[in-house]
């Protein structure tokens, strides 16, 4: 039995708490006997002074255990999956769960809503009419057996303990934690009873660690806490300076990844790179492929056959949607077009800013009992390097609150930049480790 305000200043006065304290406090949380203004005051406390590698693992640890632990393996297969710590238009889950899972290989992710100016797999696949992302563990397993992967959020009985921080972290300014997020991230990992994990860690202005010396930080801090608990996992490191794809926004990049998987050859390049990459990754840890490259090979093929366009629309239905009247639905939306003022070449796009500009929309929240808008988002229509003429159609902005159109359309003006001489392109995968 501990004081909560004893804990929280012990943490606030950058003291080391022990695996006993962070537990009770967890458990504390979720069986509500602690105030959110407790949990958002530790939340600010471990963002402020950080929290040690032992303290990061036992507050993994305790979010894993607040809930459900699945285990798939009498299922007879290989069960991988793949999280990122977060982008602005980043609709790669979408494309790399029916991708993997039409190698026959599991894969039953349990993701996150909008965090911060980012926006959340969970969020993006809601958008889409009719689907649902609770199930009862039964149902789980018959999706498994039959689609071979669900995408799934944390609720009261899976992860709740993320569940509540998630949501407070997201309005409190607290997601830049390297201790927080990888007790987020690797809590809902581990309950999924993985043979390996790929991690997408974004570097650059749009993503939570900006710079490439945190983000090797925190894939340290990720890897031995994964290996204390052996979990196999794959780190790639990736740019997130401008928005991947062109659709940035719930429902804009689920449609932008069914048609990126209806069509490969139409796929924007980065998405296509990235997801190849990633997809590459969770192969080799299944052990369904010796090579990057033959691993590649299978992505490719099931990608091309259209097996993974089926498998995708396959898994809407089984988890309730329809994709025909989400068509039809939003096809109904009048966007705001922002234009070029000057000809040139676009230098940079900034994603956060771009990520801010989908927020005003209504693609994030502002508090966390806010509803996000599935209709809320921008569709590029240039990005850096291509050339522009003044009166160009450079972005469409969408919201079902047409008076948050100015706003955001003032905003996503200040993340364009045109000058006159191409910019340089930098890779978009930096390294892996
Ligand atoms: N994704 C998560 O699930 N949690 C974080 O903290 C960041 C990205």
């Amino acid at each position: 039995m501990f004081i909560p305000a004893e804990i929280l200043r012990k943490k606030r006065d950058g003291a080391e708490l022990s695996a006993d304290e962070i537990r009770w406090f967890v458990e504390q949380s979720v069986q509500g006997h602690l105030t959110e203004a407790q949990i958002a005051a530790f939340l600010m406390a471990a963002c402020i002074r950080g929290l040690s590698l032992q303290e990061t693992a036992a507050l993994t640890l305790a979010m894993r255990d607040s809930g459900t632990r699945f285990s798939w393996h009498h299922l007879g297969k290989p069960v991988v999956d793949k999280h990122s710590t977060g982008g602005v238009g980043d609709k790669l889950s979408l494309l790399l769960v029916p991708l993997v899972a039409s190698c026959d290989v599991l894969v039953p992710m349990i993701s996150g809503r909008a965090l911060g100016h980012t926006g959340g797999t969970l969020d993006k696949w809601e958008s889409v009419r009719g689907v649902r992302t609770t199930f009862t563990s039964e149902r789980l397993e018959e999706l498994l057996r039959s689609v071979g992967c669900f995408i799934i959020g944390q609720s009261a009985d899976i992860v709740p303990a993320d569940r509540i921080f998630y949501h407070l972290r997201d309005v409190t300014g607290t997601v830049e934690s390297i201790g927080l997020i990888t007790a987020s991230i690797l809590s809902k990992k581990l309950v999924e009873d993985l043979d390996g994990l790929v991690m997408d860690i974004k570097v650059g202005s749009g993503a939570f660690l900006p710079t490439l010396d945190a983000a090797e930080e925190l894939a340290r801090t990720m890897h031995a806490v994964a290996a204390s608990v052996g979990l196999p996992m794959r780190v790639v490191f990736s740019r997130m300076d401008t928005p991947l794809g062109y659709a940035v926004g719930n429902w804009w990049e689920v449609a932008e990844a069914e048609r990126a998987l209806r069509d490969y050859a139409a796929a924007p390049q980065d998405l296509r790179e990235l997801t190849e990459q990633l997809a590459a990754a969770m192969l080799l840890l299944a052990h369904q492929a010796r090579t990057h490259e033959e691993a590649r090979d299978r992505v490719r093929a099931v990608w091309h056959s259209g097996a993974a366009w089926q498998r995708f629309h396959a898994l809407i239905r089984a988890q309730g949607g329809c994709w025909e009247e989400s068509v039809e639905t939003y096809s109904r939306l009048q966007p705001l077009p922002l234009t070029a003022w000057e000809d040139g070449f676009i230098t940079s796009l900034d994603a956060r800013t771009v990520g801010l500009a989908a927020l005003v929309l209504g693609a994030g929240r502002r508090t966390q009992h806010d509803a996000v808008d599935p209709a809320a988002g921008i569709v590029l229509h240039k990005k850096p390097g291509d050339t522009v003429v003044a009166g160009d159609l450079l972005a469409e902005l969408y919201s079902s609150t047409p008076d948050t159109l100015p706003a955001a359309s003032d905003l996503l003006r200040r993340a364009y930049h045109i000058g006159q001489a191409p910019p340089t392109p930098p890779p978009l995968i930096l390294g892996t480790s």
